[in-house]
């Protein structure tokens, strides 16, 4: 028996109209922080998607608060037993989308969206002869861990997708599309668009790969590597099963690493894989520029942990 951990983390999300999404930011910031939960959620004229920790009273008072409310009383919460807060602040941010798409013709995913399959469909489906299956997220997400056979997308951010699709897939419109991502959000408006440009057989991953990896009945299985997250943790795993395996290599030294670091320049701060042999020798840093920079912060923290 493992003993529960003290800490949650609630990922969630649902398209659904806020009006006058400015003020609910203020009262949402407001109230978040008298529970004491730490997090970012984003809040706009379309919906509300969220990622808060704090300790199990906090996030079921959440939760609780949100269900009282008609809008937000059916929104699906992904919960994660951590050990502590898994982020720093509590920040709520009124933005104009969700998910920065940016779309000529915006997509509401109430009215289009890509079929939902539910975890044992979609793993079914993964089977399938002639799929394509598109990973919704970035390409650095792709790269610490996707299903297998995944499209990997060369884009950095989603408003990228459009332009990659048309240029990439415009000849498979006829095929049988999955697409996923980490937990749902991107693929409501992704595959939405997919079906907006043409494509006629487009299905989507209810819930996304962070309720995939619960599911008792698939486990993770063909989830190879991890599943990046956009908290403190970085990477969270999928895949249950002994397939599990490591896809990431460390940028320096080339070998299996799924350890993620935030480049030691701040002006940088880029993402990147490093084992913690190479961390000491590079100074944690992506370039000769930043381990030279007047600001990189490497000798600072290590001074700060060992004292
Ligand atoms: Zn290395
Ligand atoms: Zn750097």
């Amino acid at each position: 028996m493992t003993e529960k951990m003290p800490y949650r983390v609630l990922l969630y999300y649902k398209y659904v109209p806020i009006e006058d999404a400015e003020s609910f930011k203020d009262e949402h910031l407001k109230f978040c922080k008298e529970l004491g939960l730490k997090g970012r959620i984003i809040v706009a004229g379309e919906g509300i998607n969220g990622t808060v920790s704090g300790t199990f009273e906090q996030t079921e008072a959440y939760m609780d608060h949100m269900k009282s409310d008609s809008r937000f009383a059916d929104m699906v919460y992904k919960i994660d037993e951590v050990e502590e807060h898994a982020f720093k602040k509590m920040f709520v941010r009124h933005k104009k989308e969700l998910v920065t798409w940016r779309l000529e013709d915006d997509v509401d995913p109430n009215v289009t969206t890509g079929k939902r399959l539910k975890p044992k469909e979609f793993y079914e489906a993964l089977q399938q002869e002639d799929v394509i299956v598109i990973d919704g997220r970035n390409y650095y997400e792709y790269d610490i861990g996707h299903f297998r056979g995944a499209i990997r997308p060369e884009v950095t951010a989603s408003r990228d997708f459009p332009k990659w699709v048309r240029e990439n897939l415009a000849d498979h419109k006829d095929k049988k599309i999955l697409t996923y991502c980490t937990g749902g959000i991107r693929c409501e408006k992704f595959s939405g668009f997919l079906l907006k440009e043409g494509f006629t057989d487009v299905s989507q991953l209810e819930g996304g790969i962070v309720t995939y990896g619960k599911d008792e009945d698939v486990q993770g299985r063909l989830w190879d590597g991890k599943c990046y997250v956009f908290d403190e943790r970085i990477s969270v795993p999928v895949n249950r099963t002994e397939e599990d395996v490591i896809i990431a290599k460390c940028y320096y030294c080339g070998k299996t690493e799924d350890r993620y670091v935030n480049c030691a320049n701040p002006e940088c701060n880029r993402q990147h894989v490093c084992c913690e042999e190479c961390e000491p020798k590079v100074k944690r840093s992506c370039t000769d520029e930043c381990r030279e920079h007047p600001r990189n912060r490497f000798q600072e923290e290590l001074k700060s942990t060992q004292s």
